[in-house]
């Protein structure tokens, strides 16, 4: 039997990148997916239907909606309930980045980042939390970030929050393991997404050259550590923080 078989997996910002490594990795383990996205919505639309095709007895839907707006999110997870029944796991992995210093950062950058990284744990988690306490099981994966540990110039919002985001997960954890719901937090490193794009080669030298493993982190690389942390495969593990990093803070 694979490790997410019969399994509803719900994934904020599966069109790009690690969410879209996670919708793969999510299929392949036998999971039905529903993910969200933004902007994407060609590409969300074509991911769904190639995930449809290769997995015919598994589902794979799509779903516009902004994990800021909390009223949008309170529908599309009450519709995702009604559709399957149950969700199993859910992944927070949308998220965004408006990098510059704090002597330059306009207070719309702050909160751009802050609502769509942190609110965002609000507004998916507080309208499912009910059902996954009904379940008496549930697995919850935030995705954090390296950088909230190690910290870095020009990124004092997406620190903060992603900071914000362990924190509230090992609270979080410890309030809802008493009915079975487990959470965790993956902090990746570098990772070549999107995220990355725009990088001048000598940033990306100079990176490169502070990760042990020397290069950066692949999408699918992520996406096997928060699928194994969704799987009954980690009924023991909650309220931890894991790095997969290349060893950049070594
Ligand atoms: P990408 O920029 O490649 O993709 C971001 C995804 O989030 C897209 O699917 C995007 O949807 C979605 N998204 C963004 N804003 C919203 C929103 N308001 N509502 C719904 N969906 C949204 O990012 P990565 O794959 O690189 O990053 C994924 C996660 O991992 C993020 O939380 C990021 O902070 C974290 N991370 C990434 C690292 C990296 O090096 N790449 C390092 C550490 C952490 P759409 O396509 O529609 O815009």
């Amino acid at each position: 039997m694979k490790p997410l078989q019969n399994k509803t997996i719900l994934i904020t910002g599966g069109s790009r990148g690690i969410g879209a490594a996670v919708v793969g990795a999510a299929m392949a383990r036998g999971a039905s997916v529903a993910f969200t996205y933004h902007h994407s919505a060609e590409t969300a639309e074509t991911l769904a239907q190639e995930m449809t095709a290769q997995y015919p007895d598994q589902q794979c839907l799509a779903l516009a909606c902004d994990v800021a707006d909390l009223a949008a999110m309170q529908q599309m997870i009450k519709g995702v309930i009604e559709q399957f029944g149950r969700v199993d796991a859910l992944v927070n992995n949308a998220g965004i980045t408006r990098d510059t210093a704090l002597a330059r950062m306009s207070r719309q950058q702050w909160d751009e980042v802050i609502t769509t990284n942190l609110g965002s744990m609000y507004n998916a988690i507080q309208p499912l939390l009910l059902q996954l306490v009904k379940q008496r099981a549930g697995a919850i994966v935030n995705l954090s970030s390296a950088v909230a540990i190690y910290g870095t110039r020009g990124q004092a919002n997406y620190a903060a929050a992603k900071g914000g985001i362990i924190g509230f997960t090992k609270a979080l954890s410890a309030e809802v393991a008493p009915f079975g719901v487990r959470v965790n937090a993956v902090a990746p490193g570098y990772v070549d997404t999107d995220m990355m794009a725009g990088l001048s080669e000598e940033k990306l030298s100079y990176i490169k050259s502070r990760i042990s493993l020397g290069r950066l982190g692949q999408p699918e690389e992520v996406a096997t550590l928060v699928c194994f942390l969704a799987s009954d495969e980690a009924s023991y593990i909650t309220g931890q923080i894991f790095q997969v990093d290349g060893g950049i803070t070594l």
